[in-house]
Formats: C-alpha cells, structure tokens, sequence
C-alpha cells in the first residue's frame, strides 16, 4: 500500500512526502481510512508503530478541506515529552496545510504559564496537552473548546496509571457530544475499556 491510496488533501500528501514517509505502517493502513471515514477508534498500538501519522493525517485533511475557524482537535497525552514529540509532527506534517497547534504542559520554567495562556488566547488549530494542566487553563478560561471535531487520546493506558482518569472525564465534559474520538493505547486492560465505553461512541476496534 501506499500513501496516495489514502486520496488525503494534496497538502497532507506534501506534509507526508516532506516527512520521508513512503509506505504506511499497519497501523496507518488500518487507522487511517477508518477515521477519514469518520468512525470512532480503539487502537492498540505500541509507541514506534506510527500511530501519531495514523491520528493527525485524518485530522490534518480535515483541517485542510474545512479550514475552520475555531480549534479542530484536542490531543490528550500523559507527558511533557510526548507533547511536544507530537506537536513537531503537527508542524512537520502541516506545513503545508498552514496547521497551528500548541502544546501544554506542566513544569517547566514560571514563564512557560505565560507562554501557554497566550498561546491558548491567540487560539491554534491543533490543541496538544497533559490533562492536569489544560483544566488549570480551563478553569481560568484561557481556553475554549466547545467546538472541536476531534478529541485524541495517545497512550490512554498509561494517562490512566498517572490517575488522570478523572480530569480526562472532566475535559470530555466540557466537548461537544458530536465529534471524533480516538483512543490509543498500548494495552487494552479492562479498565480502558470500560472507560472508553463512556467517551467513544460504537468505535472501530483496531489490533495490530
Ligand atoms: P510513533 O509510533 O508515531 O511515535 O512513530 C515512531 C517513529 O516512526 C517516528 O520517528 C515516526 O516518524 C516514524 N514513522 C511512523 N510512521 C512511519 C512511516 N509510515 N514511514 C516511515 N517512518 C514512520
């Protein structure tokens, strides 16, 4: 298989040449065309498969023929360095589609709350943020997210073993009904089931 069989934006497919990337990984072949569809996914998916291409080129394409004007996707990942792994693949594969994406986290130097909460008020296409500290923005309200398409959860098994099962529910709370979820976890233990049960509505099951 290759990229061009996904028919992404032709900005998108830029992104992904400008990356490198030649043949889509498993997760890719089978992710991809299931999100563009529009369908919920549950994904196990180890880090290193490729699954962050698997959730940004559906929401990139998005992005490229919508061009809306308010926050498209929230990615919710357990650490500061995963945040800004993701937020460099954003840029990487966006480049041509002129997608803006911010990463919040917590720790850190005092500026970087600065930072964040004017990042946050100019507003980007693409929210990427540890739980804990997106509900201090939220609760300050330097963040809106009442709009969003896409809420992504990355690692969800190990979100749940830092405790942030609660903030999650929370933030889902505050998202629109009508949207995209897709979950990704390297485990799929009972409990990120059962939990996905309340947030994801009839997913595709996706196993590698
Ligand atoms: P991830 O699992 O998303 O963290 O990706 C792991 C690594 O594999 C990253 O360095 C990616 O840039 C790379 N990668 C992911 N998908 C592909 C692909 N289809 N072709 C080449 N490299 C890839």
């Amino acid at each position: 298989m290759t990229f061009d069989e996904f028919q992404l934006h032709p900005d998108v497919f830029d992104g992904v040449q400008g990356m490198g990337y030649t043949k889509p990984s498993p997760i890719q072949e089978q992710a991809i065309p299931a999100a563009l569809a529009g369908k919920d996914l549950i994904a196990c998916a180890q880090t290193g498969t490729g699954k962050t291409a698997a959730y940004l080129l559906p929401v990139l394409d998005f992005i490229a023929y919508e061009r809306p004007e308010h926050t498209t996707a929230l990615i919710l990942c357990p650490t500061r360095e995963l945040a800004k792994q993701i937020d460099e693949q954003v840029e990487g594969f966006g480049y041509h589609v002129g997608a803006s994406s911010i990463a919040i986290y917590g720790g850190g130097k005092s500026d970087i709350w600065e930072q964040q909460k004017r990042a946050l008020t100019q507003g980007a296409d693409i929210i990427i943020a540890t739980p804990g500290r997106l509900i201090a923005h939220m609760q300050l309200g330097y963040v809106k997210l009442d709009q969003i398409d896409f809420l992504i959860l990355d690692e969800a098994d190990k979100m749940m073993d830092m405790g942030f099962a609660e903030d999650i529910i929370q933030i889902v709370n505050q998202l629109p009904t009508k949207r995209q979820t897709l979950l990704f976890s390297a485990t799929m233990p009972n409990k990120i089931r059962e939990f996905s049960k309340k947030i994801l509505h009839e997913p595709e099951e996706i196993r590698l």
